[in-house]
């Protein structure tokens, strides 16, 4: 068998080393043909040493010495700064590339890695939020694929596999609801970051790990399913489910239901984004029924956690909004990881933003870029 050559776009974050994790049990099948980090030079040397890329990316241009010395014994070529970022996955040799970036800054790469025709394995739903309908576009154009990471949307893209287009009716997005679920507004005053950083099912980076707590990301993934499936947002029903053993579910023109179980590791669908069409046999950890006797549902507290509201909110509204959104959130979980501002305030600062910056009703890729470069000033003003 031919082996798929893999380029993993932010290798040393929590997604990348689980898909280094993954090729590893599969080296008959998944060779890294690139890996790039941002800061992070001591891990992507261990890495790149390890796994033998054709190229690594340092963003970070302070670190590309370091880079260049510590692999100059290896056949490996080194990069540096956020154009060879851009510029890395247009490489001939590259079969999938894993966009495994923080936030926004996935926008570009993504972009030119869809232009190119790659599949893209997608865990940086950043991308879509901000720029969901220009991506859906150039999918088309240039016949990219997007098999999306996030395991709520792997579910649903595994529940929908082999169905006709017409027969999907709703999609029931799962959410874990968090470490601060059943909890109001007045108790969640005072919460610290360590408090926010303890999610109860998921092990995952602090970015995602604070919107989880927000309940931010899941308005983030009511937009990817959005745009990843081509459905209105009515149709899109987010169930509270705190064990994470249902990853999602669709609701079928018959009435019928599939659901995608399994414990909450994101190898597996890390996995299947990379294998995909192939269902991959592995030796990770199995789900048990009578492990869990008990799965239970709820609706999400819309008034505790605004996150989820403005998130609905800037969809509606379209155009730039969702960016804004997402450039907003962006600054707001970074203060509050550096302890500048308290957990309830970051919806407030986001609401703002929503209201205040220029709106744009057709936006290009440059509209976007000047979107989250002026909502990242004028939050900034505020906070520091
Ligand atoms: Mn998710």
């Amino acid at each position: 068998m031919r082996k798929k050559k893999i380029a993993i776009l932010g290798s040393t974050g929590s997604i990348g080393t689980q898909a280094l994790e993954v090729i590893s049990c599969h080296k008959d099948r998944f060779e890294v043909e690139v890996l790039t980090a941002k800061n992070n030079s001591e891990l992507l040397i261990k890495q790149a040493i390890e796994f033998q890329p054709n190229s690594v990316v340092i963003v970070n241009e302070n670190k590309y010495l370091e880079v260049h010395r510590s692999l100059s014994n290896h056949n490996i070529k080194v990069y540096s700064g956020r154009d060879s970022l851009e510029q890395i996955v247009s490489s001939d040799s590259i079969d999938v590339v894993l966009t495994a970036l923080v936030g926004y800054s996935g926008l570009l790469p993504t972009i030119n890695a869809i232009k190119c025709g790659k599949t893209i394995a997608l865990a940086n739903k950043e991308t879509l939020v901000v720029a969901g309908e220009i991506i859906r576009g150039l999918c088309t154009k240039h016949r990219a694929n997007i098999i999306p990471v996030d395991s709520e949307h792997s579910a649903i893209f595994q529940c929908l596999n082999g169905e006709g287009e017409s027969s999907l009716e709703k999609i029931f997005l799962t959410a874990s609801g968090g470490p601060f679920r059943g909890k109001n507004r007045g108790d969640l005053l005072n919460v610290t970051r360590k408090e926010a950083l303890n999610h109860p099912n998921w092990n995952m980076g602090p970015k995602i790990t604070i919107d989880s707590a927000s309940l931010m990301n899941k308005g983030l993934e009511v937009i990817e399913a959005k745009w990843l499936f081509d459905v209105s947002l009515s149709d899109i029903v987010v169930v509270v489910h705190p064990q994470s053993i249902i990853h999602s579910a669709v609701q079928f023109v018959d009435g019928s239901v599939i659901a995608q179980l399994g414990i909450p590791d994101m190898k597996i669908p890390i996995q299947y984004a990379l294998g995909y069409p192939d269902r991959v046999k592995n030796e990770f950890a199995r789900f048990s029924f009578f492990n869990h006797p008990e799965l239970t549902f709820e609706k999400p507290d819309l008034e505790t956690f605004k996150n989820l509201k403005l998130s609905y909110l800037a969809i509606e509204k379209g155009g730039n909004s969702p960016c804004v959104l997402n450039a907003a959130n962006e600054v707001v979980v970074d203060a509050f990881l550096k302890e500048k501002i308290d957990f309830l305030y970051m919806s407030d600062l986001i609401e703002n933003c929503l209201e205040k910056i220029t709106f744009v009703e057709k936006p290009t890729i440059e509209d976007l870029v000047s979107t989250d470069t002026e909502t990242r000033a004028y939050l900034n003003k505020i906070i520091y």
